[in-house]
């Protein structure tokens, strides 16, 4: 399969402190490897400041690494500036998790998308006629075309976020918990949309979400993440089923199960204590001081390695 997105090595420290004299860093994407191949949903999962939406803004250069590279449809954009740099961000977009912050009120619908056309000097002969039609790409119909932000509900503000970056015609979306802040009804309604869209223009996702059902729901495979680590990485169906990584045990545990019968069998393995301070991360395995596995002398002196245990199933943790 073709990697659209590869990171190789990729870090990102934040300062701690002040920027000149900084008391330390947080290591909030720490080497991260990865591959999202072309046409896949890649479901990115772990608690809040594991670091996947810095990975998700890293590979989308919203923010610059502190080291390490990122190669998109085989062209190393790290360092990427201008005119290349405009024609990566038309290619690769995001929807944020609130779809009201990133509607600008004062716009209407035509407004949005016509200010998209234009910065990025899309050749359209005929604007209105164009942008009428992709309303109903995602739902919506023409005679909202000049209604404002505040005239819709949550799940049409999302789906005009989502119009808004496929204007561009982008071969890779990063959905960072697209549907969070929705409700519940109107969730599996834009997850569906997605779906549908990404079969009609052939688009790869990094699905950010730290909602494991939405996650399996969507995902070809699923990445954990740990502390800026990767620890885990498979197909989504296995990764659920028969998690590897203790620390994917415990957030497969805490899932509800609707029907007992069907978890029966799979490792139950409940979370002890907080993450550790992330500026100054223990030494080993990261997870070393909340896993009941823990090998004394080795989780806490050896980092372990992401690295492939069973077929296209990949875990960091010296148990494999
Ligand atoms: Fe637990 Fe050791 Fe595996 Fe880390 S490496 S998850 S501490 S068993």
């Amino acid at each position: 399969m073709k990697a659209l997105v590869k990171t190789e090595r990729l870090s990102k420290y934040f300062p701690v402190g002040g920027l000149l004299r900084p008391r330390g860093y947080v290591k909030a994407v720490d080497n991260v490897d990865l591959e999202i191949y072309e046409g896949e949903t890649l479901g990115l999962v772990g608690e809040t400041g594991s670091g996947k939406t810095t990975l998700g803004r890293l590979i989308l250069k919203l923010i610059e690494p502190t080291s390490g590279r990122i190669v998109f449809d085989g062209v190393d954009i790290t360092r990427l500036s201008g005119e290349k740099l405009r024609e990566f961000r038309r290619k690769a977009q995001i929807i944020f998790q609130d779809p009201y912050m990133s509607l600008n009120p004062r716009l209407t619908v035509y407004q949005t998308l016509l200010e998209v056309i234009k910065v990025h000097k899309l050749p359209i002969s005929d604007p209105e006629e164009y942008i009428a039609k992709m309303l109903e790409l995602v739902g919506l119909e023409r005679g909202q075309l000049h209604r404002y932000p505040h005239e819709f509900s949550g799940g049409q503000r999302q789906r005009i976020a989502i119009l808004r970056a496929l204007i561009l015609e982008p071969k890779f979306l990063v959905l960072d918990e697209p549907t969070s802040a929705l409700d519940v009804s109107v969730q599996a309604q834009i997850l569906n949309m997605l779906k549908d869209l990404q079969k009609r223009l052939g688009l790869t996702y990094l699905f950010i979400s730290h909602d494991i059902g939405a996650v399996r729901y969507m995902s070809d495979r699923i990445a954990v993440m740990y502390m800026g680590k990767i620890v885990e990485l498979g197909p989504a169906d296995a990764v659920i089923k028969e998690p590897l990584h203790p620390y994917t045990q415990a957030l497969i545990s805490a899932l509800p199960v609707p029907d007992p019968r069907a978890a029966r069998g799979r490792k139950t393995l409940l979370l002890q204590g907080e993450p550790p301070s992330p500026i100054n991360p223990p030494p080993g395995c990261r997870f070393y001081p909340r896993c009941p596995y823990f090998i004394k002398g080795k989780c806490d002196k050896e980092e372990p390695q992401l690295k492939e245990v069973k077929n296209g199933r990949y875990v960091a943790c010296h148990l494999y």
